[in-house]
């Protein structure tokens, strides 16, 4: 839940930050070792040039201070080694904050995006206009009858019919920038950014025969213990709409969808 929330501009903010944060300790502990590694060598040659002058006096300070700088040196660079490691442990950690991220906006039943994914891809595309000569348009998806599924086979074959809408919602071939969510329940939702009004309907089309192909099977026997019909309601996002009536759309073409004998697609 903290990484949903984070949001998806907000957590490659995070992750750019960091990334650039451990690149500059990188860069100033190269920087640094390089210096201390330059100042060792100067002294090298000063202890090089003094040997003859009053070697017994000026040699321990210089053999000391020698023997820091290579201590330093030495230190600088498992410094360096040590920040290139959490370099790399940083790089993991951002890509399963996306992983997670993504998991996070999944539906576990029917892996399609929640209702927080849903959103806020319902706003990205709201938020970008529609290519010249397109629309973007939104299906909201409900299945028939499914109180009767519950009641007459149990909530886990109910279940098992929304996972295989699940499913049926991603074996559609998908359109550029589709997105298929569980808006709720039993009611699903496609978001098709920069489409036509024909291709939106053609494919909540698509997803209603394939629904009405499905068919449960008893596990022991094999016979078909039963099939499933959805409505939709489709419509097209006009400029100005915000996404709250977008949606109220589609559901009064979809509430006509089920008025008018249901297993059938309404465009707003
Ligand atoms: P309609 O054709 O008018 O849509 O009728 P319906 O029976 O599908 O609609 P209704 O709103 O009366 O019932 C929806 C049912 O969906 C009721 C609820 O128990 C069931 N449901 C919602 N979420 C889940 C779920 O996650 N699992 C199961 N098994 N059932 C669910
Ligand atoms: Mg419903
Ligand atoms: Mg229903």
């Amino acid at each position: 839940d903290f990484v949903a929330d984070v949001g998806l501009a907000e957590a490659e903010r995070i992750q750019g930050d960091m990334q650039r944060v451990m690149t500059d300790i990188v860069q100033s502990a190269r920087r640094t070792g390089k210096q201390a590694g330059d100042f060792g060598e100067q002294l090298q040659g000063l202890s090089g040039v003094l040997v003859d002058v009053e070697v017994q006096r000026l040699s321990p300070h210089l053999d000391a201070a020698l023997a820091s700088t290579q201590a330093m040196r030495q230190s600088v660079q498992a410094l360096q080694d040590q920040v290139s490691g959490s370099e790399r442990e940083i790089e993991a950690l951002r890509a399963d904050l996306m992983r997670t991220r993504e998991e996070s906006l999944l539906c576990p039943l029917t892996r399609v995006l929640n209702r927080r994914g849903f959103d806020e891809r319902l706003h990205a595309m709201l938020a970008q206009p529609p290519a010249r000569g397109t629309q973007h348009c939104l299906i909201m998806l409900d299945i028939d009858h499914f109180k009767r599924v519950n009641d007459t086979h149990g909530h886990p074959v109910g279940d098992k019919v929304l996972e295989g809408l699940g499913a049926v919602l991603r074996s559609v071939p998908p359109e550029p920038g589709m997105a298929c969510a569980r808006y709720g329940g039993e009611e699903f939702a496609i978001l098709l950014p920069s489409t036509t009004l024909n291709k939106a309907v053609q494919l909540a089309e698509a997803v209603r025969t394939r629904t009405r192909g499905v068919r449960l099977r008893n596990k022991s026997t094999n016979a078909v213990e039963l099939t499933v019909t959805v409505s939709a309601g489709v419509a097209a996002w006009r400029p100005g709409e915000d996404a709250r009536a977008l949606v109220s759309c589609a559901d009064a073409a979809l509430y006509r969808s089920k008025a008018n004998g249901r297993d059938r697609v309404m465009v707003a």
